[in-house]
């Protein structure tokens, strides 16, 4: 890696240390280290993924930085200070619970900064650098690898709060994207390792909409891919703040759907199947999905479900099918 790089990297290193230091330590953090607790976080947890506070201050981090000797243009670069016009520079997380972006080697590459009250935007990232691409770096991957080779199965969530709350709940195996859809080189990273998936998205629309996409991804790179359906729109750590890591793990990851089941139930919402023109057209949508299945036994699973729901021959489904597989390949 370039020395630019490098330098990036060591200082995102003392930084992680520097700001969980004033979370667990110093007066400024005690409103956020309270807000973690209040939030259900034990201090076990807090140590475990080196959560921080970074003061309300302009020159905490660049008096920091200077005394250590970091070039403040790098740092700039970094996304740890803002410089303005006249050339001075500030601290560009203020105020924030800091989440320290760990890579697969478990180095702290980039910063997601959460506000603590209404100051916008709720997280505030670290820019993209050679060392963070939001598109390949997957959350927690560097601490719940050993927990997906063991249990062959991998759970991705949409935030870190619930990545943290969900390993605090004994669910280890547990990883997040930064907010996005999953990219294909998350989903094939995941694929060298496990081949199956589980989506737990928010309950909300975004994240139903959002696990739509991840699911056709995750299905288009190999995985065996299910959702998992947080219900009442809470997000997976209300719910385990809510109701407890037990019942998350046995009402909402043990009754997760195939991505088929899960796709079929999403469609259905759109039309009322009283209708013969909406039912039709649900079924084309439905089989259109099915058509995306790589396994002959899956497709007819499902394909044999729609003809007895709908009281048609498996024959014309499948004939349907074959014909729409032939026009993708
Ligand atoms: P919390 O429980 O602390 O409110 P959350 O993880 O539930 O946080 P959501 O609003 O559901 O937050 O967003 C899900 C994820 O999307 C976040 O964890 C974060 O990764 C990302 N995200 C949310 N808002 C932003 C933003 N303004 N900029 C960048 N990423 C964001
Ligand atoms: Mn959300
Ligand atoms: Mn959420
Ligand atoms: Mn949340």
């Amino acid at each position: 890696i370039s020395t630019e790089s490098q330098s990036i990297l060591e200082a995102h290193q003392w930084l992680a240390k520097l700001y969980h230091h004033m979370l667990l330590n110093s007066k400024e953090g005690q409103d956020a280290y309270q807000y973690l607790i209040n939030r259900g976080f034990s201090e076990e947890t807090i140590k475990k993924y080196q959560i921080g506070y970074s003061p309300n201050s302009k020159e905490f981090v660049v008096t920091f930085l200077e005394k250590k000797g970091f070039h403040p243009q790098t740092m700039v670069k970094a996304g740890l200070l803002n410089a303005n016009d006249q050339g001075e520079y500030a601290d560009r997380f203020r105020g924030r619970l800091i989440f320290p972006l760990r890579n697969h080697l478990g180095k702290t590459v980039a910063f997601a900064g959460r506000s603590l009250g209404h100051q916008e935007p709720k997280y505030l990232n670290s820019p993209e650098t050679e060392l963070f691409q939001k598109n390949r770096l997957l959350y927690n991957f560097d601490l719940a690898r050993a927990a997906i080779r063991k249990q062959k199965s991998v759970i991705l969530f949409e935030g870190y709060v619930d990545v943290i709350s969900a390993d605090q709940a004994g669910v280890h195996n547990a990883v997040g994207t930064m907010g996005t859809s999953i990219s294909s080189s998350q989903a094939n990273l995941l694929k060298r390792y496990v081949d199956q998936v589980i989506i737990c998205y928010d309950g909300d629309q975004p994240g139903v909409e959002a696990a739509v996409k991840a699911g056709r991804l995750l299905k288009n790179t190999g995985c065996q891919t299910f959702v998992a359906r947080v219900p009442d729109g809470l997000d997976p750590d209300d719910f385990i703040q809510k109701h407890g890591g037990d019942r998350f793990k046995r009402e909402v990851l043990d009754t997760s759907d195939t991505f088929i089941a899960f796709i079929m139930s999403y469609l259905r919402r759109d039309y009322n199947l009283q209708l013969e023109g909406d039912r039709i057209a649900y079924i084309e949508k439905v089989l259109q999905e099915v058509a995306l299945l790589d396994r002959a036994v899956e497709r007819e699973h499902y394909l044999n479900e729609l003809a007895s729901e709908f009281q048609m021959s498996v024959d014309t489904l499948k004939e349907e099918v074959h014909d729409i597989r032939g026009k993708n390949t």
